[in-house]
């Protein structure tokens, strides 16, 4: 019956489905209302083609055996219908933060506040005052939105705010120095990562750097020294994601303020993190709050929306109502603009601060920092709780448990990991607070019959990812930067992948 190698080919290629029998499987026909005809029969050409292609270019037995495989109805239905779902999927997706990493840049930074999520919905289904005056019906500005309460909470006179905090300070240095120079601290000469370098953000603006000090000392006769005919600025940075710690002296901003006032120079403070609540009563004591920045004088302070504000990546600029206006006014302010659904979350985030206790409770980067550690160990008992329970250490009821326990063969040990609770660290992460210790409860992982590494692997394919640390072939999940339903991703993801080893075949982690 084996016929020549031709032959075969020939019958194989004959059987290969046709392009309209494949689009008529239901399981492919299902993509058509959301992807539309043309891009689903143009994924089942391309599988076809390849298919035909393999199975003429077969030269012997074994390789036409192996194109064959790859061109059954099932195994063309499969490919197709994998590519189909990647291609419905999107791209940004939903992940489970459980790093403890609060502010995890990598991750998004700051999960928004309900009211800030509500706000961005209501303003970018439709129409909205965003630059409308709707007193005098005449064109408005799009800042006002958030000026006034800018400066009600921080005590400056005037705001506004851009894309991010990179380009308030690209703006920021561009309007009051370019062609000039700035006097900056050897010691805060920051980089962000991401590359944002001081030094090439100035080089960037056309303003020239003029470093005063040594790494670990500056005083203010350094600065002193370094003024002249060409400097227009004094630039203050702080150093928010290194502490230098010992033989280390930095000029405080009030004395650099009198300093510049005496040589009638600004004084521009990159603040990075915009801290706006005094959380000491909350052990977080290390930075400065923009209230405080402002007092001390500085004509111009720059910071992140997304960092510790907890709202969304904004650059937010507050200072004098003269330098404000140089900023808005200048050209490069266009390119770096806030657009409305920032807006949005921004004055919605911002409104919550009035009231300290609803932005403590409301906004999640704050929640997450000042946790109580009783609810911490609450949620770690509750968490790990659940996981035995997915694993299958401890079958989800009384009764249940008794039955199990009677079965021939049940023990204890049986599940594919072991869950235990203890005590670590978290860190706040987004280049704030380094030195900032944030005692937290971790639910431990401790796989039997496969590596950590494999494990974590598993959880970051789960189709919610769930994004954990590997630590002496453990997997640790920080319960502080959980969010509501994550536990339950979790326990889903841990209980199919219990299945799998109990029962063989996975249920695919569909990506
Ligand atoms: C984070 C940070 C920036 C950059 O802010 P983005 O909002 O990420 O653009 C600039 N300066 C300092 C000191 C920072 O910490």
């Amino acid at each position: 019956m084996p016929g020549t190698l031709e032959e075969r080919r020939r019958e194989l290629l004959r059987s290969l489905p046709s392009v309209s029998r494949l689009l008529a499987v239901p399981e492919i026909a299902s993509f058509e209302p959301q992807l539309g005809h043309a891009y689903v029969a143009a994924v089942v050409q391309q599988a076809t083609d390849a298919a035909r292609n393999a199975l003429l270019g077969a030269t012997d037995w074994p390789g036409l055996a192996h194109a064959s495989a790859a061109s059954t109805p099932e195994a063309l239905v499969h490919w197709v219908t994998g590519r189909l779902a990647s291609a419905a999927a999107p791209s940004l997706r939903r992940v489970v933060n459980a790093t403890g990493i609060v502010l995890h840049t990598n991750l998004g930074r700051s999960p928004l506040a309900q009211a800030a999520i509500d706000a961005v919905e209501r303003i970018a289904a439709g129409y909205s005052n965003l630059e409308f005056d709707l007193g005098s019906g005449q064109r408005g500005s799009r800042y006002e939105h958030v000026a006034s309460l800018l400066c009600e909470l921080t005590g400056a006179e005037a705001a506004m705010a851009v894309n991010n905090n990179a380009a308030a300070v690209l703006l920021a240095l561009s309007s009051l120095a370019a062609g000039k120079e700035a006097v900056v601290s050897r010691g805060q000469l920051v980089e962000i990562g991401g590359s944002f370098r001081i030094p090439d953000i100035m080089a960037q603006s056309g303003v020239r750097l003029v470093e005063v000090g040594t790494t670990n000392k500056t005083h203010l006769r350094d600065y002193e020294a370094a003024i002249g005919p060409e400097t227009a600025l004094l630039l203050h940075v702080h150093t928010s994601n290194f502490r230098i710690i010992g033989f280390s002296e930095t000029v405080p901003l009030k004395e650099l303020v009198q300093l510049g006032r005496r040589h009638n120079l600004p004084v521009m403070t990159d603040l990075g993190s915009g801290f706006l609540l005094d959380l000491r009563q909350h052990h977080i004591t290390d930075e400065p709050t923009v209230q405080q920045t402002v007092a001390a004088g500085a004509e111009v302070v720059t910071f992140s929306g997304d960092k510790l504000l907890g709202g969304p990546q904004a650059g937010i600029i507050v200072g004098t109502r003269a330098t404000i206006e140089r900023l808005a006014r200048h050209p490069l302010n266009r390119a770096v603009r806030i657009d409305k659904m920032t807006l949005a979350a921004l004055e919605a985030t911002l409104r919550l601060y009035r009231n300290p206790d609803l932005a403590r409770s409301e906004i999640p980067t704050l929640r997450m920092l000042t946790l109580a550690p009783e609810d911490l160990r609450r949620r770690a008992a509750d968490l790990a709780q659940r996981l035995r329970q997915a694993v299958g250490q401890i079958p989800p009821d009384p009764a249940a448990r008794a039955d199990a326990e009677s079965e021939p063969g049940w023990a204890p040990e049986a599940p594919v990991l072991s869950v235990e609770v203890r005590p670590g660290t978290s860190q706040v992460g987004g280049g704030a607070l380094p030195a900032q210790d944030l005692p937290t409860q971790l639910v431990v992982l401790s796989p039997r019959n496969t590596s950590a590494v494999a494990l974590e692997n598993w959880l970051r394919n789960w189709h919610v990812p769930v994004i954990a640390r590997v630590q002496d072939d453990q997997v640790l999940l920080d319960v502080r930067t959980l969010l509501p339903g994550d536990d339950a991703v979790i326990a889903e993801a841990l209980q199919a992948l219990a299945r799998k080893a109990y029962d063989g075949p996975a249920p695919e982690a569909d990506n």
